[in-house]
């Protein structure tokens, strides 16, 4: 076969199987690349292609066809060197393609014969450089790495024989030209190229075959021991799908909630959550979906409808496309510490309550009041509204108690106490035991008419108990006598000055006969 015709189809077949080599490398799924490889190809197509132009003159560009082919020859023993199992170190590849460079650019000062011959010798030496490693200490020996490496001693020898006849036989350099030893090189370089090429594949297949069986082998072991992480966690693990239904659940998660894993599969995490709790699922869901991890407590639903908190620890599962695949979470059980939490909370919220509270009739006391006056009077300022205070005293209370005794006093101050609370309908307002068997109410954004009416309300109420008091001298049944203010804010009246006006109306409803309402407005 004439050499230019060689030239030409090692160039077009290095560059089939170079772009073969990129497919590979670009495929989505399951992308495949042997190192140095695809250079290796792309380098000896663009040296093969130089020479199939130029084979009669030898200048510059002969000189860059052959580094391209030393350079792919040496990348393609850099490839085989990877695919044997073993390792090429950066520097040394390096080093290796600038010695390639400089011994081929010397030989632009020696003449035909010998120029050829360091060709054909640094060419030989690529091509036994693959023999090592194939036979050295090459981890996979196959009949595949024989073949393959037999026929790249082949080609090294056939190398070796030119450059030395090159060498050799100087003179005769021309006319050995045409000799057998040059006859057989295009062949033995396209047969290498053929059977390189088909085995290297090969090889580089079964590589691929062996790292997944590698890769498999180690994600089941990370899997066990993933699982035993799991398993011995005191900490529950769920993980949910993309719908938020459990994929996984660790056994110490399932028997906290009272289920066995097999039941726990499938459930929605939605499922668990108390119709009150619901709000908590439904934000953590949002926040997940946009990606977001976070820390929250939860109560979830036992399989016995019990209630059980947990500190979750979730984390968004998001596939290469950036779309939500699921979320992962961790769940302390923090049971018992919530519910001391919530019992101190309760005993708390009494303790306020009981700290306001009169214990005789169970309205707001004299320390709430004040604070409750103090509050509303400073709201006032900014809002410059009314405020009404009703102050209203048991009349002849000293006598009800003489006549009655103490007991039936307190009884009696009780169902007062529930009249008055039955009367202030609004959240706002306070109904409170003043002292003794005084009672005060504060009504804000009220005016005086307002007022007035509750105060009549409560009066016509108390009467209407019908608390029999044979020694008062208003009525036969207990009475009370009312004083009732509005006021205004205003920098110069203090609390006191309000209470002091209440107190002088109920004064005068007691001068004036009792049982009745005394009100002006400041
Ligand atoms: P007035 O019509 O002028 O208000 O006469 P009064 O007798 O009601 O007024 P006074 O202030 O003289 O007497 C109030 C009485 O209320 C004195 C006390 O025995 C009684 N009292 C105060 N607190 C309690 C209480 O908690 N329980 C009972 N049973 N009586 C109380
Ligand atoms: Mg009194
Ligand atoms: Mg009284």
């Amino acid at each position: 076969m004439e050499l230019r015709t060689v030239m030409l189809m090692l160039a077009v077949g290095s560059l089939l199987y170079g772009l073969i080599l990129v497919v590979f490398k670009l495929k989505k799924n399951n992308p495949q690349e042997v190192p140095f490889w695809i250079q290796a190809k792309i380098l000896q197509s663009a040296g093969s292609f130089i020479l199939f132009h130029r084979t009669s003159v030898y200048d510059s560009l002969t000189l860059l066809a052959n580094i391209f082919l030393l350079l792919g020859c040496a990348y393609e023993a850099w490839t085989i060197r990877i695919l044997s199992g073993l390792n090429i170190k950066r520097q040394l590849h390096i080093l290796i393609s600038v010695v390639i460079i400089l011994a081929c650019s010397t030989t632009v000062f020696l003449s035909t014969p010998y120029r050829s011959g360091v060709f054909f010798l640094l060419q030989s030496a690529f091509y036994f450089l693959p023999c090592l490693f194939l036979f050295g200490k090459s981890s996979m020996k196959s009949s595949l790495q024989l073949i393959l490496g037999i026929s790249y001693l082949v080609t090294g020898s056939v190398f070796l024989l030119s450059a030395i006849v090159c060498f050799g036989l100087p003179r005769n350099a021309l006319r050995i030209g045409g000799s057998a030893i040059f006859g057989i090189i295009p062949g033995v370089s396209f047969c290498i190229f053929l059977i390189s090429g088909v085995i290297l594949l090969l090889l580089a297949k079964e590589r691929s075959d062996m790292q997944i069986q590698e890769i498999q082998k180690n994600l089941k072991k990370s899997e066990i021991r993933f699982q035993r992480i799991v398993e011995t966690a005191i900490e529950g693990i769920l993980i949910f799908d993309e719908h938020y239904k459990i994929t996984f659940a660790n056994k110490n998660m399932a028997s906290i909630l009272g289920y066995t894993v097999d039941e726990m599969i499938g459930k929605s995490y939605a499922s668990f959550f108390p119709e009150s709790h619901m709000y908590i699922y439904n934000y953590q869901e949002t926040l997940r979906k946009k990606g977001e991890d976070s820390v929250y407590e939860c109560c979830l639903l036992r399989k016995n409808g019990c209630k059980h908190w947990f500190l979750v620890s979730a984390k968004a599962i998001i596939d290469d496309f950036g779309r939500f695949e699921g979320s992962f979470a961790m769940l302390t059980d923090i049971n018992e510490r919530k519910e001391m939490e919530l019992l101190l909370k309760e005993s708390n919220r009494r303790l306020i309550e009981l700290s306001n509270k009169d214990s005789l009739t169970g309205v707001a006391n004299r320390r709430c009041f004040d604070s409750a006056l103090e509050y509303e009077y400073s709201r006032l300022r900014r809002s410059n509204s009314h405020l009404s205070i009703i102050l209203f005293d048991v009349d002849h209370f000293k006598e009800y108690n003489d006549y009655y005794g103490h007991v039936m006093g307190d009884e009696c101050l009780r169902q007062i106490g529930r009249v008055l609370e039955s009367c202030i309908n609004r959240s706002v307002d306070l109904a409170a035991r003043y002292g003794g068997e005084e009672f005060a109410c504060i009504l804000p954004d009220t005016d005086i008419h307002s007022a007035v009416e509750i105060a009549e309300k409560i009066r016509q109420r108390i009467h209407d108990l019908k608390i029999e008091h044979k020694k008062s001298s208003v009525s036969e049944y207990v009475t009370a006598s009312f004083g009732v203010t509005t006021v205004k804010y205003s920098q110069e009246r203090t609390l006191e000055d309000i209470i002091t006006t209440a107190d002088r109306l109920l004064y005068k409803a007691k001068v004036s006969g009792r049982n009745t309402i005394e009100y002006a407005e400041q």
